[in-house]
């Protein structure tokens, strides 16, 4: 018995692109004798569009989802047809067809619990994380109260209010000076790929570096700038996860943004980190404290920043749907600890399943 595996990708966020490149890996992975793929995009003004199943392996040089008239196709063969254009319940019209979806939508609209609750509603079994769990991961703001509940160390931050800092700039800053000091790091606290962060050395730079992040949300953080060494593991898993190896980002430019993270910009991955056996150990217990606070399931990836001068480390985020192309950190991680990106499909399948199952 075929598992019907139903892929939603692309969304109204800013990582569009990141997630159909993602879902062709996906779609290019599966062994189509274990699986019935249906491609579900959702278009970036929130359309949602269905594809025919797909039952074999994608053409040779299809590397790319193209874009044609607001549809996607994942090959040229592929039609796409519209299914709903409601933007509430779009979901429903494929739930008898999909035995579990995946699915891969970063970012805002799709991280973040909004298509999770959809699922939810639709009773249909879905990898990763819950609603509650993406939600706190994707907001860094209540990620941050939740980590510092449970005990886990990071850099001293500011949280405001988009309103706040329109009411008393000064007020905000003089706080943010105080407290933090330059340099700092300013972000939007629902994103992520690092868009709309930016690093501020002096008080122009900060007042610049707000504007930038409030244009794409309410809700702001600013925090220490640390020099540290970038460190991330991988969790697999649902109430008892798993760790991968510990991977170093040594990104050659001044952080890693956007343009390093998916533009390969020079950045290097470093697998595994070159780091003492006390650091990896510290880095994969935390980061169990970490997902579990969170309640997260299925896969997270807990980044770090490890200041190696005061063996310091800090945790920095969990992302609830990391980057997942064949060349993303988590499955080379994973790939390194000894389960393959097909493997680890087929485990996210299963963990889906077993969550749906312990819910009823
Ligand atoms: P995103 O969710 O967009 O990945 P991050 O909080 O991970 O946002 O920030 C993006 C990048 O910015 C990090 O990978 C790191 O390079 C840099 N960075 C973020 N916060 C800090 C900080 N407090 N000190 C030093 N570098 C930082
Ligand atoms: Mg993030
Ligand atoms: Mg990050």
């Amino acid at each position: 018995n075929k598992i019907r595996l139903g892929i939603i990708y692309g969304g109204k966020s800013s990582e569009h692109e990141v997630s159909l490149r993602t879902a062709l890996s996906i779609m290019k992975a599966v062994d189509f004798d274990k699986y019935d793929i249906l491609p579900i995009y959702v278009t970036l003004d929130g359309n949602w569009v269905k594809g025919e199943n797909l039952r074999g392996i994608l053409p040779e040089g299809t590397n790319e989802l193209r874009l044609t008239n607001g549809a996607v196709s994942v090959s040229s063969e592929v039609k796409m047809e519209q299914v709903a254009v409601s933007r509430t319940s779009p979901i429903f019209g494929v739930a008898q067809e999909v035995d579990v979806i995946f699915p891969v939508v970063h970012g805002p609209n799709g991280e973040d619990g909004t298509i999770q609750g959809l699922l939810e509603l639709a009773n249909l079994p879905y990898v990763g994380a819950g609603v509650m769990a993406s939600a706190v991961g994707m907001d860094k703001w209540m990620m941050k109260n939740v980590f510092a509940q449970a005990g886990l160390p990071q850099v001293k931050y500011v949280g405001v209010l988009r309103s706040q800092w329109e009411r008393d700039q000064e007020g905000i800053i003089a706080r943010i000076e105080q407290e933090l000091g330059y340099p700092c790091f300013v972000k939007p606290a629902n994103m992520g790929s690092s868009v709309g962060i930016s690093k501020a050395k002096d008080r122009q730079q900060l007042i610049d570096a707000m504007m930038l992040a409030a244009k794409f949300d309410r809700r702001l953080i600013v925090e220490q700038f640390v020099k540290a060494r970038e460190l991330e593991i991988g969790l697999l898993g649902n109430e008892e996860p798993i760790t991968s190896v510990v991977g170093e980002i040594v990104p050659a430019k001044e952080f890693y943004d956007y343009e390093a993270k998916y533009k390969g910009a020079g950045t290097e991955l470093q697998i595994p980190a070159r780091i003492p056996s006390h650091v990896a150990e510290r880095i994969a217990e935390m980061a169990k404290i970490a997902y579990c606070a969170l309640d997260a399931s299925g896969l997270s990836r807990a980044d770090f920043f490890w200041d190696e001068e005061n063996d310091q480390l800090y945790i920095n985020e969990v992302n609830t749907m990391p980057g997942f192309t064949p060349f993303s950190m988590y499955p080379l991680l994973f790939q390194e600890a000894g389960i393959s990106y097909s493997e680890l499909i087929d485990r996210l399948v299963q963990l889906a399943l077993e969550r749906h199952a312990d819910k009823q």
